[in-house]
């Protein structure tokens, strides 16, 4: 799913984001990043979605060197790979069922197929009945689930979440690591950057450790303190 060999990524004017990072994911794992801020997180997601290129080293992603990939081919990786935001990034004027169906808009879906797997897709995030409510006056774990049911409408082999729990209480934010737990015990791949230690503390999960820009620790079965 994901396999990087002497991943580097410098930034204009010297700053190291990503440092030498030997790293492999398979198929079906789910995958905590974490570590101090400037540790890496983003430029390592950033990377992942080929929203930034290495400077240096090999990142494979979904069978796909991104080192080589042709820019036309960007397109068609994304569609494989749902983003979870903290910021949600809903359209917020419209409802729950329109945020999910445009992401299958946007992917050139058309017909009977978009109200069935709209459907589908919420009332796994448990949204049914909210279906027909704007976004906006949803509450944020709500929001968040309806964020995760975009995600993964177009059934991405991989969903990557940027700090999913950042604008949850803790409770809500248990509710939403379970309901990507559920995905990815369906099949999916789940790599999550957190700086939230009791969703890692309460998943105990696999945990790679960044720390200014170097993989430092990767446990099977990690705790958010465990190599900081
Ligand atoms: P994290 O997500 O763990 O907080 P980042 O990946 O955002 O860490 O940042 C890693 C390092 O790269 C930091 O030192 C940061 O200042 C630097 N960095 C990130 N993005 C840029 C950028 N666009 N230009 C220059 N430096 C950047």
């Amino acid at each position: 799913m994901i396999e990087t060999q002497n991943l580097t990524k410098t930034y204009a004017g010297g700053c190291i984001g990503l440092d030498n990072v030997d790293l492999v994911v398979k198929r079906g794992e789910f995958v905590f990043i974490v570590g101090p801020s400037g540790a890496g997180k983003s430029t390592l997601l950033k990377l992942l979605i080929r929203e930034i290129a290495p400077t240096d080293g090999k990142l494979k992603v979904l069978g796909q060197d991104l080192a080589l990939i042709p820019r036309k081919r960007i397109p068609y990786l994304r569609r494989n790979i749902g983003m979870v935001f903290q910021d949600f990034r809903l359209l917020e004027d419209r409802t729950a069922y329109d945020n999910v169906a445009f992401a299958m808009h946007v992917v050139g879906a058309t017909g009977r197929i978009i109200p069935r797997r709209v459907s589908r897709v919420l009332e796994l995030v448990g949204l049914s009945h909210k279906s027909r409510v704007k976004v906006g006056d949803l509450s944020g774990g709500e929001q968040q689930r309806i964020g995760i049911a975009r995600a993964i409408v177009n059934r991405p082999a991989m969903i990557v979440a940027d700090e999913p729990t950042g604008n949850l209480d803790p409770a809500t934010s248990l509710e939403i690591v379970d309901l990507l737990r559920t995905i990815n015990i369906q099949g999916t791949t789940v790599v999550i950057a957190t700086h939230d230690r009791e969703i890692v503390d309460y998943c105990r999960q696999r945990v790679l450790y960044l720390d200014r820009g170097r993989l430092v620790g990767d446990e099977e079965r990690g705790a958010y303190s465990c190599a900081l």
